[in-house]
C-alpha cells in the first residue's frame, strides 16, 4: 500500500470529520433527501450488482434479486417512510427536584460522527449497503471498505456510492488486510464489521486501542434441532433452503442438524429424495460457487477425513468454484467437518437420544448466531429456546429472520455484538444521549 493510498485515505476521512461537523447530517430532510437519492441509484444498478453476483459468486439473477437488492430496498423503504417518527427525542419521567423546580427529562439518539463499515464477500450487496443506509439515517457519514474477496461487486459498489454521494459523506476504498489494517488505526468513531470471528478479534484489538465503541456481525455453527414429532417433509424443505442457498456461505445457514434417533433415518431419507429432485445438476452449478479455491479445498478435507460418513454429493470442481450439496451421516463432535463453522454446502447429521444430552453439547460451544428447532410441539420448541442461546432463533425455519427489518438482528458472545434492521439500525448507530433540564 503505498503512501500516496494512505494520504488519500487520510484526507477523506478528514474531510467527513469535517462535514460532520457543519452538522448537516443532522437535518432530518438532509438524511431522508440522501435515503431517497440512494434509493434511486442503487436500483438503477440493479442489473450491474446482479451481473457482477453471477461473476463472482454464481448467484442466479432470482437469488441476487430477491436476497440483495430487494433486502436493501424494503429495509430503504421502511426507513424513508418511519424516520421522521424514530429519530424524534423520547420524554421520560423525571425524578423530582429537591428545590421543587420542574425537571425536563429525555434521551435523544445522537449521530456517532464517522462510521467505518467492513464488508463481507458472502451477501457483499446487501451486508455492505444495510449497515450503510442505517449509518446514515441515523445522521452518520461513512466510509466502506467491501470484501475484496467478490472484486466485481467491489467496483460496482464503488461506482454506486461515486454516483450517489459526495465523498466528504460516503466513501469507499478497495482492499484487503493492509487497507483494513490501515484504516483501523484512523479515529473512527463508530466500526461495523461483519466477517469471521477470527478477524472480528483483530478489528475489535484495533478498536480497543482507541476506545471506539463497535458492531461486530460474526458466525459460527448454528445448530438445527430436528424432533421427533417434526414433519420432516417441511423439515427437510426449509432446512435445504436455509442450507443450500449461496452454496452454503451464508452466516446464518444451518451449519448441522441435530435429530432425534427415533427419525435419524427417515430424516435421511427425506433428505435424499428432496436433493435428488430438486438440487440435482450434473454441472454442480444450481447452488451457486464457493468464493475460493482454498475453501474447497477446506471443505473438501472435511470429506476426505470420513469418506464413509458422506451419503450423498461430496463432487466438487476446483476449476469452476462448484461443489455439490452434500450430506454426511453419523458424525460426531471430534470428526473434522465439527471443528469450525463450515460456510460450505456440506450438511452434518448428528443423533441425540434425549434432548438433554443435545442442549448439553451445544451450550458447552461457542455461542451460535442463529438456532433452528423443528417440532409440532410448542412447549418443546421453547423450552429448546430458553435453555439455549443464540443470536437470533427459529422455529421450524431457518434463515428468514434475517430478512425482516421488523426484527433485530445479530450475534451474542462469539456470533456478535450489537443488532440492526429497521429502528434497530437506528439505535445501532446512534449514541442514546440523555439530556435532563431544570427549569
Ligand atoms: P472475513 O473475516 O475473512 O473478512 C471480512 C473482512 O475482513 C473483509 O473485508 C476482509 O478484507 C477483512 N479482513 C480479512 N482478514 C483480515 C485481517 N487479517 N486483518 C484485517 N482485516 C481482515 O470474513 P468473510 O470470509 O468475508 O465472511 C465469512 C464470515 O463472515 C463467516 O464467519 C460468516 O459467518 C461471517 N458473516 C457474518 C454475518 C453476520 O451478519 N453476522 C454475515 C455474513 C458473514
Amino acid at each position: 500500500m503505498t503512501t500516496e493510498i494512505q494520504n488519500r485515505i487520510k484526507e477523506v476521512f478528514e474531510k467527513q470529520k469535517d462535514f460532520f461537523g457543519t452538522q448537516a447530517t443532522k437535518e432530518i430532510a438532509f438524511r431522508k433527501m440522501q435515503l431517497q437519492n440512494f434509493r434511486k441509484v442503487f436500483a438503477s444498478y440493479t442489473d450491474a450488482i446482479c451481473e457482477a453476483l453471477q461473476i463472482d459468486l454464481g448467484k442466479s439473477r432470482a437469488e441476487a434479486e430477491y436476497v440483495e437488492v430487494q433486502i436493501v430496498l424494503n429495509e430503504l423503504d421502511d426507513m424513508i417512510e418511519h424516520m421522521e417518527e424514530w429519530v424524534k427525542p423520547t420524554f421520560v419521567k423525571s425524578k423530582p427536584h429537591a428545590s421543587g423546580a420542574e425537571v425536563i427529562s429525555k434521551y435523544i439518539y445522537e449521530p456517532y460522527g464517522v462510521n467505518y463499515i467492513i464488508g463481507p464477500f458472502n451477501y457483499p450487496v446487501q451486508l455492505t449497503f444495510s449497515p450503510l443506509i442505517g449509518a446514515l439515517m441515523a445522521g452518520n457519514t461513512a466510509v466502506i471498505k467491501p470484501s475484496e474477496n467478490t472484486p466485481h461487486v467491489a467496483q460496482v459498489i464503488e461506482d454506486i456510492v461515486k454516483e450517489a454521494f459526495h465523498e466528504e459523506y460516503v466513501a469507499v476504498f478497495q482492499g484487503a488486510v493492509e487497507e483494513n489494517s490501515f484504516l483501523l488505526t484512523l479515529p473512527f468513531d463508530y466500526i461495523f464489521f461483519t466477517g469471521s470471528p477470527k478477524v472480528g478479534k483483530i478489528v475489535m484489538k484495533a478498536a480497543a486501542e482507541q476506545l471506539i465503541p463497535l458492531t461486530l456481525e460474526l458466525g459460527g455453527k448454528s445448530p438445527t434441532i430436528v424432533h421427533q414429532d417434526a414433519d420432516l417433509e417441511k423439515a427437510v424443505q426449509r432446512i435445504a433452503a436455509g442450507k443450500w442457498i449461496n452454496c452454503g456461505q451464508t452466516c446464518v445457514a444451518p451449519d448441522y442438524i441435530y435429530v432425534h434417533e427415533s427419525v435419524k433415518d427417515a430424516l435421511v431419507a427425506q433428505f435424499k429424495s428432496y436433493l435428488k429432485t430438486t438440487y440435482h445438476d450434473e454441472s454442480l452449478g444450481k447452488i451457486g460457487k464457493i468464493v475460493s479455491q482454498q475453501q474447497i479445498n477446506n471443505l473438501a478435507s472435511y470429506l476426505e477425513a470420513a469418506p464413509e460418513k458422506v451419503i450423498y454429493g461430496g463432487k466438487y470442481d476446483l476449476d469452476t468454484r462448484h461443489f455439490e450439496a452434500t450430506l454426511m451421516t453419523d458424525v460426531n463432535w471430534d470428526d473434522a467437518v465439527m471443528q469450525q463453522e463450515i460456510f460450505g454446502p456440506i450438511l452434518p447429521i448428528l443423533t441425540y437420544h434425549t434432548i438433554d444430552e443435545a442442549l448439553k453439547e451445544i451450550t458447552s460451544r461457542p455461542k451460535p448466531l442463529a438456532l433452528y428447532v423443528f417440532s409440532e410441539d410448542q412447549k418443546f420448541a421453547d423450552d429448546v429456546i430458553a435453555r439455549t442461546t443464540s443470536g437470533d432463533a427459529e422455529i421450524n425455519s431457518t434463515l428468514i429472520h434475517v430478512g425482516s427489518h421488523y426484527l433485530p438482528f445479530g450475534g451474542v458472545g462469539t456470533s456478535g455484538m450489537g443488532k440492526y434492521h429497521g429502528k434497530f439500525s437506528l439505535e445501532n448507530f446512534s449514541h442514546q444521549r440523555s439530556i435532563l433540564q431544570v427549569m
